[in-house]
């Protein structure tokens, strides 16, 4: 006897989202054009999920009742944060079908079991070991040596959770500041580039991607991505690479919904993964602007068993990423920005801005990916007031 497919989730139908902060608002954005409900979950109210959601549920993430509560209301739940435990995950599959599923979070929150996973698959990630106490630490920094990273093996995104080793000496202060039970060391990678591959993968096992999106970091936090990511210094073996270790890595994980692949782009031209997000992602925002279907719509049609859309890239793209350190002078000056009548503004609702905080974006698109890099941040440039 052959399983029943499941049965597509159809326009008008509610799509639960666990979390609620501007991954969760665009991808709503993009479902209720599309004629879902949406309903989102987290502990706060006001969020920038909630203010563009049909419903917005307050509660805990680790309250499992008002977890099944939530997704009894819904037909599918998806998440947008992914540090929920494998129990509240559990407990909204009681009710309701989790894309993707609770295993992939359980993967991919954990620095180490994510490289266990990507090591099985045989994809290369920086030289790496685990450290559970000083002794470990020591013992990691002989081995790998200096520059390294020490990482909390859980719970870490944007930076937060990672002290840079620049000498031996340092581990224990490091070991201390860190303050973690397990952690994971690894050499410091001197890249050419960062880029990442943000693809889908549909409930029939379909595949799409939007290509190698060249992505720059400033304080550990993305500040400007790139689509294409320009060549040199990729090759079009490098593209084909990094989207090939992209579909392995979602097929390897059934993921049924977007999944980012961070990866360092090293000086001698090796991809190696850094991290994996297993939800639309910060370097993807420019899909929303730039491409066919953005990546939130895409989300949306892969966890509702909709074929996949088309990601084709319309023009190139930059997206730069509006921080709350902007505000030090005062509201940004918007209608500057507005006068550069083909850069998109996106807020997302923050009443408070902090230094590091994502505010927002821009994004830009120009006749070559380095025109709308300077577009973008000539934008960004005339925001801030002095
Ligand atoms: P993560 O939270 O692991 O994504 O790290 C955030 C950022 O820190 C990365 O995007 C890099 O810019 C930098 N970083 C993290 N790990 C390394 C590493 N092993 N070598 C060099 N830079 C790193």
């Amino acid at each position: 006897m052959s399983a029943r497919k499941p049965a597509a989730i159809l326009p008008g139908a509610t799509v639960g989202v666990l979390g609620s902060g501007q991954l969760g608002r665009m991808f709503a954005i993009a479902a209720r054009r599309m004629g879902y409900r949406v309903h989102t979950f987290s502990p706060d109210d006001d969020t920038p999920t909630g203010q563009v959601a049909d419903r917005e549920v307050q509660g805990a993430y680790d309250d499992l009742d008002a977890v099944r509560a939530f997704a009894r209301d819904v037909d599918v739940v998806t998440f947008e944060f992914e540090n929920v435990s494998s129990s509240a995950a559990e407990a909204a599959a009681e009710q309701a079908p989790v894309r993707p599923a609770g295993s992939v979070l359980h993967t991919t929150q954990h620095r180490l079991r994510e490289k266990g996973f990507l090591a099985d698959l045989g994809v290369p990630v920086a030289p790496y070991s685990p450290v559970r106490t000083l002794e470990d630490l020591h013992r990691a920094v002989a081995r790998l040596g200096t520059p390294s990273v020490l990482k909390t093996a859980g719970w870490g995104y944007d930076g937060k959770g990672q002290v840079k080793i620049n000498l031996p000496d340092d581990a224990e202060g490091a070991w201390s500041a860190l303050n973690a039970r397990e952690a994971v060391l690894e050499k410091f990678v001197d890249f050419e580039r960062e880029v990442s591959v943000v693809a889908a993968r549909g409930l029939d096992g379909s595949f799409a991607h939007f290509g190698l999106i060249a992505n720059d970091h400033s304080r550990h936090i993305l500040d400007v991505s790139v689509a294409p990511a320009p060549v040199p210094p990729m090759t079009p073996a490098i593209v084909h690479e990094a989207i090939e270790i992209a579909r392995g890595v979602l097929e390897g994980l059934g993921v049924v919904g977007v999944l980012c692949v961070e990866m360092f782009l090293t000086r001698d031209g090796r991809l190696l993964v850094n991290e994996l997000a297993p939800r639309p992602h910060n370097s993807g925002h420019l899909t929303f602007d730039a491409c066919v279907t953005s990546q939130f719509e895409q989300q949306l049609r892969a966890i509702c068993g909709l074929p996949l859309g088309a990601t084709e890239l319309l023009r190139p793209a930059a997206m730069a990423n509006l921080l709350g350190d902007l505000w030090q002078g005062g509201e940004p000056d918007w209608i500057a920005a507005c006068r550069f009548p083909d850069v998109k503004l996106h807020l997302y609702g923050k009443a408070t801005a902090r230094p590091g905080r994502k505010m927002g974006h821009l994004t830009a698109l120009a006749a070559s990916p380095e025109e709308a890099r300077q577009k973008v941040l000539a934008a960004r440039n005339v925001l801030a007031r002095r």
